[in-house]
């Protein structure tokens, strides 16, 4: 359980959304209605929406999407702190949407694997692939080992980039040099600023999480 997700690879060892289990989309705006029931397309989307995930002590750690929190909630692991003006119909209830919630017992998190993920690592390097520069959808991007895992190279926030297919495949099983190519900037470190950019990129649209992330 924990609401932190952890990078993880395919069969293939390749990088998915899939993969790494992650839930959240490019994300969609506001819910333009205020109600939804099962069998609304919106509410597929509605349910991908992020939340923000607060620790017992009301620290950020991590963004869950609608439908991972409201289980949370159900389970009694979290309680929303925060709710949408939207709410969601099941059979018997209608279910108000957080949109951020809170675990209630405190739970200790690694600073370097909260927060490693390929979401993560793309919003970092703002969908732009390291070698070529250019802006691309998530789907058209994957992670590149700077210095491939044959190499000894490691999953983590200073080896891995956002990398075209393109860059990635001409790059292959070498070091950058080795390919003849050219980061555009040093991967950063993981540090609790990058935690709060991060969150803050993810939920720019939602007042809510402003006082919890100090912006
Ligand atoms: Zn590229």
């Amino acid at each position: 359980m924990g609401a932190n997700r952890h990078m993880s690879v395919d069969s293939r060892g390749r990088y998915t959304p899939e993969a790494a289990g992650e839930a959240l989309p490019g994300s969609e705006g506001p819910a333009g209605s205020r109600s939804h029931n099962l069998l609304s397309p919106r509410r597929a989307s509605l349910m991908q929406e992020p939340v923000l995930v607060l620790n017992a002590t009301y620290e950020p750690i991590n963004v869950t999407a609608v439908r991972r929190a409201m289980v949370l909630m159900l389970k009694g692991v979290a309680q929303a702190e925060e709710m949408h003006n939207t709410e969601v119909h099941s059979a018997a209830h209608a279910h108000k949407v957080p949109s951020v919630i809170r675990l209630l017992a405190y739970r200790h998190i690694p600073q370097q694997s909260r927060a490693l993920s390929r979401k993560n690592i793309l919003l970092r390097d703002r969908n732009t692939c390291q070698f070529c520069v250019r802006v691309f959808p998530s789907s058209e991007l994957t992670l590149d080992h700077v210095v491939p895992r044959s190499r000894g190279g490691r999953s983590t926030w200073e080896n891995l980039v956002a990398c075209c297919y393109r860059c990635n495949n001409s790059k292959g099983d070498r070091t950058p040099e080795e390919a003849g190519l050219k980061l555009a900037r040093r991967p950063r470190p993981f540090t609790l600023h990058t935690s709060r950019q991060l969150m803050r990129l993810i939920g720019h649209r939602d007042e809510r999480w402003r006082k919890y992330l100090f912006y």
